[in-house]
């Protein structure tokens, strides 16, 4: 039998529906890769006999014919979403051992349609971060290397469990979230598909919140298609998250395929930045050359308040950060340190909690709103937020379908090459991503090609508020023209 950790979901599911082979099967296929794997850190906790548990239920419904769109398929849960019975750590020490008595909403679509759990994947430390070191479980590890070099590499933040799980075939696919990059820039990292939807298109609830005015749950798979059979399920309306939209959800996969003619592609200039990689330049005129062969008509379009995006996001996201994190105080979840009265206890709770890049966001935000400065950062923050916005509308507007642009600035970098020195090294990776938040808009990264040393680059579409169908249509058709890329195994 073919290795089933290598089939995509679409293959498996015809599989498991044709009894090829079991869930059981492709879940102890999944949970052997996992336990010869460690050694990349993607997981913090695994959960075998759940697994085979929901394996093997999974079985019984494909067997009586009424196994959900994800009958029987394992996947990876980013450790931000809360689990029912499951411990969930945001990778903070200050959650300690929580274990949720409720189920994120999105998790729970997933197993509602027959997903099998296989554990909980790292994240930076409440998903603040681009190359997962700032989890307290350690640093994840990329599957992916320098040719003829064994430097370990990051596998992008903050979903960097998910994107090197799912490149390393531990995993069929995982959930993700993006605040301001992080299913997007880990996909690029790792040469996987990464999609963050519509503000508002996948319920938040149940996620451990980071920025919650920028905060979108999404899927990392290996294909295209693979991410839009995920999306489906994740995504839909709920009424327990009051920023969700109640729009029906498409067949994400019937769109890939659909012919490009009378698409308009954007190409935003404000993109091209000085001192970025030739090959990066070079990966982005060819994304839009196939795209070009492919029916599409490609034009040069402005988005002039790009360069605020990155400075603005700063102030917003920790400021939100800053109150969302109010709650870690040591009364109600996971680590209390006792101290001499409540503030004392306090104060020790969240100084040993709390990591010093999450202390750092803290110190920014409360900084940002307190009396005194939040007009001149935190309400100036949001108003350039609106001109960005307002810049996305406008090209739409002028009957752009998508934009295209480079998903990252740089291939993946080493385990503690950048930041140490200035934080702001690390954020510059978010450059292109952060606009779609922003903006709330569907992004998705696609595998594009390699560098001179290797290593993959991503693509990235940005599209129309819940719009997702043409960037899965879109991304199908730089996928085919790219081809895929896996990494050589190492690890084992
Ligand atoms: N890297 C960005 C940050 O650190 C975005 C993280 C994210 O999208 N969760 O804030």
């Amino acid at each position: 039998m073919t290795d089933l950790t290598s089939l995509t979901i679409a293959e498996a599911r015809e599989g498991l529906a044709k009894k090829s082979f079991s869930s059981l099967e492709l879940t102890d296929a999944h949970l052997n890769a996992i336990e010869a794997a460690r050694a990349l850190n993607a997981f913090v906790l695994e959960t075998p006999d759940q697994a085979r548990a929901m394996a093997r239920a999974a079985d019984e419904t494909i067997a009586k014919g009424e196994g959900g769109p994800l009958a029987g398929i394992p996947l990876g849960i980013k450790d931000l979403f809360a689990t029912k019975g499951v411990r969930t750590t945001a990778c903070s020490r200050i959650l300690g051992d929580f274990v949720p008595s409720y189920e994120s909403t999105v998790t729970s679509q997933l197993w509602r349609d027959g997903a099998v759990l296989l554990g909980k994947l790292n994240n930076d430390e409440f998903a603040m971060g681009s190359s997962n070191e700032t989890s307290c479980f350690e640093p994840v590890v990329n599957p992916w290397r320098r040719n003829s070099s064994d430097a370990k590499l990051v596998p992008g933040g903050s979903s960097g469990g998910s994107a090197s799980a799912v490149a390393a075939k531990l995993c069929m696919g995982a959930t993700a979230t993006d605040t301001g990059g992080s299913i997007r820039q880990p996909a690029a990292f790792t040469a996987t598909v990464g999609m963050k939807p519509t503000y508002g298109r996948c319920s938040r609830w149940g996620i451990v919140a980071f920025a919650s005015s920028l905060d979108q749950a999404g899927p990392i798979a290996r294909t295209v298609r693979d991410t839009a059979i995920l999306m489906r399920s994740m995504a839909g309306h709920d009424p327990k998250d009051t920023t969700s939209v109640d729009r029906p959800v498409p067949d994400y996969e019937a769109a890939i395929g659909r012919s490009l003619r009378g698409m308009k592609i954007g190409i935003p200039k404000e993109y091209r930045l000085d001192g970025m990689p030739q090959e990066i330049e070079k990966l982005w005129s060819a994304g839009a050359g196939w795209l070009k062969s492919a029916g599409a008509e490609l034009v040069e379009v402005s988005l002039p308040h790009t360069r605020y995006a990155l400075p603005a996001y700063y102030i917003v996201a920790p400021a939100e950060a800053s109150s969302n994190l109010a709650r870690y105080d040591g009364v109600r979840y996971g680590l209390r340190v006792e101290g001499r009265n409540i503030i004392d206890m306090y104060e020790k709770t969240r100084a040993e909690g709390f990591g010093a890049e999450v202390r750092r966001r803290i110190m920014i935000g409360t900084y940002v709103l307190s009396a005194g400065y939040y007009d001149a950062y935190y309400l100036r923050a949001q108003k350039v937020r609106t001109l960005i916005k307002k810049d996305f509308e406008e090209c739409f507007a002028s009957g752009v379908h998508a934009i295209l642009t480079p998903a990252t600035p740089s291939a993946a970098f080493g385990i503690g090459e950048k930041g140490r020195a200035d934080p702001i090294e690390m954020y510059l990776n978010d450059i292109f991503t952060v606009t779609a938040n922003m903006a709330g808009l569907p992004g998705i990264a696609v595998p594009s090609g390699k560098d001179a040393l290797g290593l993959p680059l991503g693509l990235q579409l940005i599209g129309r508020p819940f719009d997702e169908e043409t960037l899965f249509s879109l991304a199908e058709v730089i996928e085919q023209a790219a081809g895929r890329f896996a990494p050589g195994k190492w690890w084992t």
